[in-house]
């Protein structure tokens, strides 16, 4: 049996001293996931989950996670939820109380979380506004000057403002610093492999935008035939690609992790998508193996085995 380990894309460093504890005490890789991710999750300095997560278009937090275990596939997630700090958690429940489905979304998602107990509470913290009204200014500027021989004074607010979001939406800028959805998969001692990932999603969405961390195969898949991967990115990329399903089947097959993440990258890369930005991918095997790869040089992710005093950083090899 292989020796129990976690690990984490970016940011995730936050999350895994927590998690390598539970392994340590001989939990499952499922309840080390959730409290590795719950952890980032509550992090208010992470701009890309949970509480301080930036904003859709009209300045609402809304948040997709989910969780899948690689012994029997069992998925849960939930997408464009608002008001509920920790998804990773409800997205569990869902796999767990709910297991005639997989994916909640929305008032659905908030209702499921509601009647299970979560308590909500306000994901907007001041950082976050001020980043997406800057930005909101700054689009509203572009908007306002593109109106070619109008008073841009006189352009209504209502319009100005539907514009303005419209061209965050359309540029989908992620902000300076490390950013992107926490992937976080664990290997436990029974041999079980849980794969969990948490999003705010693409800053400044069209609300109700749902992105690859809630989609089974796309941001996230474990099957302990071949391991589980995670993406993150540009999720709309890893859905036409079905890159975390594409990553696993080339691990079943015999590729080395750091390779299967690279050769579901390049397929991605092949696509037309006028609006590409990088996308990532990580990946771990049943006998402990992992590696990962990124669109550009740099990337990197974080280890921990029963060992680790703290997490240790691996390069993504780039494509
Ligand atoms: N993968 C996320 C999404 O598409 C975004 C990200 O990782 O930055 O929602």
């Amino acid at each position: 049996m292989a020796e129990p380990v976690i690990i984490g894309s970016e940011r995730s460093e936050v999350g895994l001293p927590v998690g390598v504890e539970v392994l340590r005490r001989g939990g499952s890789a499922l309840d080390a996931v959730e409290a590795a991710m719950r952890r980032c999750e509550d992090n208010p300095d992470d701009h890309y989950v949970g509480t301080g997560g930036l904003p859709n278009a009209r300045g609402e937090v809304e948040l997709d996670a989910s969780v899948m275990t690689g012994s029997d596939r069992r998925f849960g997630a939930v997408a464009a939820m608002r008001g509920y700090p920790n998804p990773i958690s409800v997205a569990r429940a869902v796999m767990e109380r709910l297991p005639q489905h997989c994916l909640l979304v929305g008032p659905g998602a908030e209702l499921f979380a509601a009647e299970n107990g979560f308590a909500r509470a306000e994901l907007l913290t001041d950082d976050a506004r001020r980043i997406w009204r800057g930005q909101l200014t700054e689009a509203g500027q572009r908007a306002g000057d593109s109106v070619e021989g109008e008073n841009t004074a006189a352009v209504a607010g209502d319009r100005r403002y539907r514009e303005a979001a419209l061209d965050l939406v359309r540029r989908l800028a992620p902000h300076e610093g490390p950013w992107g959805t926490i992937n976080i998969m664990a290997l436990d001692t029974s041999g079980e492999l849980c794969v969990g990932v948490s999003t705010s999603g693409y800053p400044f969405k069209y609300p109700g935008r749902v992105g690859d961390s809630a989609i089974p195969g796309a941001g996230n898949w474990s099957d302990l035939r071949g391991g589980g991967a995670a993406c993150t990115g540009r999720g709309e990329l890893s859905m036409r690609g079905g890159t975390a399903r594409t990553i696993v089947d080339l691990l079943a097959r015999g590729s080395e992790p750091a390779d299967a993440c690279r050769l579901a990258l390049a397929d991605t890369a092949a696509l037309p998508d006028e609006f590409r930005a990088e996308l990532r991918a990580l990946a771990l095997t049943p006998d402990g193996r992992h590696g990962g790869a990124a669109g550009q040089e740099g990337s990197v992710y974080a280890v921990m085995t029963l060992d680790s005093t703290e997490p240790e950083l691996h390069p993504r090899v780039a494509l």
